[in-house]
């Protein structure tokens, strides 16, 4: 986590004493608040939608559609947002299910950790996949062959998905 030196407000040096960093004249704490994100595990007869990052971090692996929640939106809308820009779907936000939030377990350059709130979404017809320039390929994979992740929040989810998939077997 980047330490927080001085407060933004009035400039003095913060107290480190406490549990968070805090200005002396009360004007400021800094909270280690996580930033949300939201994804989605978009199926169609059992077989998952994966994409392929085009980007660094993590440029060549896999994930799944998504991105961070912007202020002022809904889990739900930033979904919505994100799948439209990734792969040209509109969705319904209707039919998310709420499958659970997970963390991305090592953080960003500043330490900031992402909390991913996961959704599954089971689509009736075959959608057509228009990528945009953030990933390289798609690919509709069951649970059991689905790829490798390195996002710990998507991987997590997934590990959890196939859980209660084996349950409901
Ligand atoms: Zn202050």
């Amino acid at each position: 986590m980047t330490r927080w030196i001085y407060c933004p407000q009035c400039k003095l040096e913060l107290d480190q004493s406490g549990k968070y960093p805090k200005c002396p004249s009360g004007h400021f704490i800094k909270y280690p608040n996580p930033v949300a994100s939201a994804f989605v595990f978009i199926s169609f007869h059992s077989k998952y939608l994966f994409l392929r990052r085009n980007y660094e971090p993590k440029f060549g692996s896999w994930n799944v559609p998504g991105g961070f929640v912007e202020y002022g939106e809904s889990a739900e809308q930033a979904l919505a947002r994100e799948v439209k820009e990734e792969t040209q779907l509109t969705i319904d936000i209707s039919k998310l299910k709420y499958l659970g939030s997970f963390y991305q377990e090592y953080g960003d350059k500043n330490g900031t950790k992402n909390l991913g709130i996961a959704f599954c979404l089971e689509l009736e017809t075959r959608p057509e996949i228009v990528l945009n320039q953030e990933h390289s390929e798609y690919i509709w994979r069951t649970l059991e062959e689905s790829p490798e992740i390195e996002s710990t929040d998507i991987s997590n989810a997934l590990e959890f998905l196939k859980k209660i998939n084996d349950i409901n077997n």
